[in-house]
């Protein structure tokens, strides 16, 4: 195996959904390879870190806004979504408000992460609330509701962001490759980090890295990083919300990654330990 193929696999790897039938030419070219071993750490330090430093306040005025009617309404015995959904279709607006309370952190959060701004985000969440009210109706059911309203929170987010770029004048869309394996962008810097993620998390000017690291994103890497590592959705749901195959959602997450762990290390990465990538493709395969 050589570094680029391993790369190709780094997701699964990562993630533990690897292969068997590469599983050991893998770990072969990982216990031989320094560069390979670092990059493999790096993803997991730069995916950690996001989830270690990720949590947004709701604004003051939303959340007093959100949470009297949520203190009112929301009973604890009813967790399931089905039920609610029903009675919300059948008009009962108490069965609404309890199904948008339970998921009005996370609209908020992915909303935020999207847009990047505080402001755009509680646009999007009021938007994406009216929307389910409108059109609840449509709802098929054998989608999760919840994927089925995060859907909308995203394309809400979405459209938001490609308003601002037209306002902003030329596109930001890349005709790049997209979804295939070819040309993953390659790790240039690779070091080892200076501090766990959970440490550097706790520090003061992380919030701000971390969202100039997702802003510097092209928004269908974003979106799919966001909904995937820091959402914890599944492949099958991601792709479902963006309406995505499972094979481009993992495409995309594997260059996120990439690219996140690029310029993350460059800022976390101990220079003394930083090593050079192999020239791909020279490497003699172990096998
Ligand atoms: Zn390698």
């Amino acid at each position: 195996m050589k570094c680029e193929e391993l790369l190709a696999s780094l997701n699964e790897y990562v993630d533990g959904d690897l292969d068997p039938g590469i599983c050991s030419p893998f770990q072969e070219h990982l216990s031989g390879c320094n560069p390979c071993q670092i990059v493999v750490d790096n993803i997991r330090h730069t995916i950690k870190l996001f989830k270690a430093a990720e949590h947004y306040d709701l604004p003051t005025a939303l959340h007093q806004q959100l949470s009297r009617v949520l203190r009112e309404r929301w009973k604890a015995k009813n967790h399931e979504d089905r039920p609610l959904v029903e009675q919300a279709k059948a008009g009962d607006f108490a069965a609404m408000e309890s199904l948008l309370m339970k998921y009005e952190r996370q609209v908020f959060g992915v909303a935020r992460r999207i847009v990047q701004q505080h402001q755009d985000a509680e646009e999007v969440t009021q938007q994406t609330f009216v929307s389910v009210i409108e059109h609840l109706g449509e709802f098929r059911e054998e989608s999760q509701f919840r994927t089925w309203l995060l859907r909308i929170a995203t394309n809400h987010a979405v459209a938001l962001l490609r308003k601002r770029a037209v306002r902003a004048g030329p596109s930001l869309d890349d005709h790049g490759p997209d979804d295939t394996y070819d040309e993953i962008p390659h790790p240039e810097y690779i070091a080892i980090w200076r501090e766990t993620p959970e440490d550097i998390a706790m520090q003061h000017e992380t919030r701000q890295h971390i969202d100039e690291a997702l802003a510097t994103l092209n928004e269908k890497y974003r979106v799919v990083f966001v909904l995937r590592d820091i959402e914890e959705l599944s492949t099958r749901e991601t792709a479902e919300i963006l309406g995505l195959s499972q094979a481009a959602v993992k495409v995309r997450l594997l260059r996120a990654r990439l690219m996140l762990r690029e310029r993350l290390t460059r800022l976390f990465g101990d220079e003394s330990t930083r090593v050079a990538p192999h020239s791909h493709g020279e490497r003699p395969t172990a096998m």
